[in-house]
């Protein structure tokens, strides 16, 4: 979520009353705002989306809650130490969280592990061991529109009935201390991006989360006033049309055995019924095709844990099945493909195969990743009900990426078509008849300009100065300096530039880490070098989070996303810099290729292999030594890092790095260079020339409309959750308060 309160201010239109306020009182409304942590509780662009999200559909006046884990602890602090990695544990509600009220009136129960007991009158989970979720509520404003939606967080608790017959003084301080290992399910975020790691204490966050919101819907479904209030207890055939649940992923993919326990089980519907209405109300949101992260859960951790809902994924499972028998007749492969379970070895569920069979609508996050999934990972499940596979292009809220960042470039864009397209971002493309418009081609590129001057507080890894010192490139340069060279003379019409490169390791992934030491290794010599100078800085940004993109984001001329095709699903960052004026040096790949549509293909640098390329080259063999030994200047740098060039004292440190990209490189990033390094070329003979470049920025901002996450939200509602957004406002309530003498006070 990042910081909530400029995103108040700005969405209930309150920043300036809150400034002048402020003075009045001899304080600074940015120094408070900086005492403001951020709200780190994912791990990178899925989280962030969800973010994106929530905004949108409370300024679209649809009714949603976000649910997730009130993490104790979020993602990670990163710190820099001699180059190096640090984690540090982000405690981020040390002084409270005013955002946040705790509700527990609407505490649940959660069960884990005990066993089945199977009665003529149904199955019984018994034994069990009981968490109680706690929800904590944060109030989600819509733009302006006096909406107010809920994101609700649930906290574990562990209960307090202890059987006090049975405890002696030791047993009763024991049991006392025991309330950690319940209360430790909302302890910590697991800091891993696009990575499985079946640990048990994750599965049951993701039961947890999932247990505790159903429990929660169900209950507001009971007690809802619409039609009969008879109707409504027992009637859950209207459950789909009251209620969409959509998947985040496969995190939350037991959402469907759950809601099947509760529906069979507890609500005693007959199989059929209940698999009807679970289909109905869920959908499924796939974010990436990475082998690697796709959640595939071991059969025994289920058996253990939950009991009850590995029989119905088993049940599930043979129904499935057998409708695939049915259709197939005599295709024993495609069964095996298509089963939830996975054989051979260790058994483990596969937890997307579930979300497509339990959900009516599957989509992935940009057209080509969509395409992906129908043609690759998802083939047979395609094959078999091509009518659920959709596809919705993610998008980010303008507000918190462009109002909130970069007023300044809201405010030249307004003062030409008005305030409009903060709530329609498809109102940008009226800029492009602005493309040959002097002034604002002069405005566009102003903004950028104070923006670099201005001292902005991103304290990067061992550079503390403003952004004038870090982006001492405001004029054109040469060419993109290729480090092999820096050995050399350096051209004297090289354009300077500053490339800062920020991120997370996950603290178990080594190479990432490494990856990290060798940047903070090449600014090393890069920085201090005299002959260099200033025509090149290598920063890497610490603690890189919302907070800190929010402030870097407008500052930066070159956005690049590099990503070799076919691996990103979509990138939503590359949506931010596009809209904040950057241009795009890119791969076609993920959003970039819409982006690339909506700007027109020759507004961005687009390079390297298409997905039909990659397929070609992994067919033919990908033999990373072919492009070292025909690349002079390639097999310069990598020479130069695996010789120590980066790392005098330690000379072998980055021998793994080059062993990887030369032996075992999945990604191929070889295969990309020579065609990288001549589209660096065109930044840099475009950049020489201020006016065409910023001409180049008003048509990249004019075909950024489609990358609001009002227009991702909007097809959700109308194409999954069948609701219609709307722009519609709510009466002001201060309106209807007449002397109302606590607003008088206040006004
Ligand atoms: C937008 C955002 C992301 C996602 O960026 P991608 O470039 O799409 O991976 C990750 N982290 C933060 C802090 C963001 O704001």
């Amino acid at each position: 979520m990042g910081r909530t309160l400029q995103n108040t201010m700005v969405n209930l239109a309150l920043e300036n009353a809150c400034d002048e306020a402020m003075y009045q009182i001899g304080l600074d409304m940015e120094e408070l705002e900086d005492m403001e942590e951020d709200a780190g509780l994912g791990n990178g662009g899925l989280g962030r989306l969800a973010a994106c999200f929530l905004d949108s559909m409370a300024s679209l006046g649809m009714a949603a809650y976000g649910y997730g884990i009130r993490y104790e602890f979020g993602i990670f602090n990163q710190k820099i130490a001699s180059g190096w990695q640090v984690e540090e544990a982000d405690d981020w509600l040390r002084y409270g969280n005013p955002w946040e009220k705790a509700r527990p009136e609407y505490m649940r129960p959660v069960h884990f592990y005990g066993k089945t007991e199977h009665h003529p009158d149904g199955v019984k989970w018994v034994d069990t061991q009981v968490v109680l979720a706690l929800p904590y509520d944060t109030p989600v404003p819509g733009y302006r529109n006096n909406y107010v939606n809920t994101m609700r967080l649930w906290s574990a608790k562990a209960p307090c009935e202890f059987n006090l017959k049975d405890f002696n003084i030791g047993g009763y301080i024991q049991a006392v201390l025991d309330r950690n290992l319940a209360e430790n399910i909302s302890r910590v975020l697991y800091p891993n991006d696009n990575f499985f790691e079946g640990k048990e204490l994750r599965l049951k966050q993701e039961y947890f989360v999932v247990s505790a919101t159903l429990q929660d819907i169900i209950r507001r479904f009971k007690v809802s006033k619409f039609g009969s209030r008879e109707i409504a207890r027992t009637d859950f055939s209207k459950l789909p049309d009251k209620v969409a649940i959509q998947l985040n992923d496969t995190h939350p993919s037991m959402a469907i055995p759950e809601l099947m326990r509760v529906l069979v089980d507890i609500e005693k519907l007959s199989w059929d019924n209940a698999w009807d209405i679970c289909v109905r109300t869920c959908a499924y949101t796939n974010h990436t095709v990475l082998p690697e992260a796709l959640e595939r859960w071991p059969v025994d951790l289920f058996a253990h844990l939950l009991p009850r809902h590995l029989e119905i994924i088993y049940e599930i499972n043979r129904r499935h099945l057998e409708v695939i028998a049915a259709k197939f007749p005599g295709d024993h492969d495609r069964l095996r493909r298509m089963s939830l379970i996975e054989e051979g070895g260790q058994k483990r569920i596969n937890m997307a195969h579930l979300c497509i069979v339990g959900s009516h609508a599957v989509n992935g996050v940009a057209q080509i990743h969509s395409d992906i999934l129908k043609a690759t990972v998802f083939k047979d499940f395609y094959e078999m009900e091509p009518h659920k596979f959709q596809n919705k292009t993610n998008g980010i809220t303008p507000r918190r990426w462009l109002v909130m960042c970069n007023p300044g470039l809201a405010e030249v864009i307004a003062e030409r078509i008005g305030e409009d397209f903060i709530r329609d971002l498809s109102q940008l493309k009226v800029l492009r008849k602005y493309v040959n418009d002097e002034a604002f081609i002069r405005d566009v590129a102003k903004v950028k300009q104070l923006i670099c001057q201005s001292e902005i507080n991103i304290l990067p890894y061992k550079v503390h100065a403003t952004t004038q010192q870090l982006f001492s490139n405001c004029q054109p340069l040469k060419v993109f300096v290729p480090v092999p060279s820096i050995s050399k003379e350096p051209n004297k019409h090289w354009t300077p530039r500053t490339v800062m490169i920020g991120g997370k390791a996950a603290p178990g992934y080594h190479t990432a880490k490494m990856i990290i030491r060798l940047i903070t290794a090449i600014g090393d010599v890069v920085n201090n070098d005299p002959v260099i100078g200033d025509r090149l800085k290598v920063i890497f940004l610490e603690n890189y989070r919302v907070t800190l993109a929010e402030k870097v984001i407008p500052a930066a001329d070159l956005s690049e996303q590099i990503s070799t095709a076919g691996t990103e699903a979509s990138g939503t960052g590359n949506m931010k810099f596009m809209l904040n004026g950057a241009l795009t040096i890119g791969t076609m790949d993920g959003a970039n290729v819409e982006m690339a549509e909506e700007a027109g293909e020759d507004n961005l640098f687009i390079f390297g292999m298409r997905v039909d390329d990659v397929e070609a080259l992994d067919k033919k063999g990908y033999h990373a030594a072919e492009y070292y030994n025909h690349l002079p200047e390639l097999k310069q740098a990598i020479d130069q890092i695996a010789g120590g060039f980066f790392s005098p004292k330690q000379p072998d440190l980055f021998k793994e790095i080059v062993n990887m990209l030369m032996h075992h490189d999945r990604f191929k990033v070889f295969a990309d260079y020579e065609d990288y390094i001549k589209c660096q070329e065109k930044v840099n003979d475009l950049y020489k020339n201020p006016r065409e470049w910023t001409k180049k920025v008003i048509y990249n901002i004019a075909g950024c409309g489609k990358f609001s996450s009002d227009r991702t939200i909007a097809q959700y509602a109308r194409e999954i959750w069948g609701v219609e957004p709307t722009l519609e406002k709510l009466p002001n309530p201060d309106d209807n308060r007449g002397n109302n003498t606590a607003h008088q006070r206040f006004s």
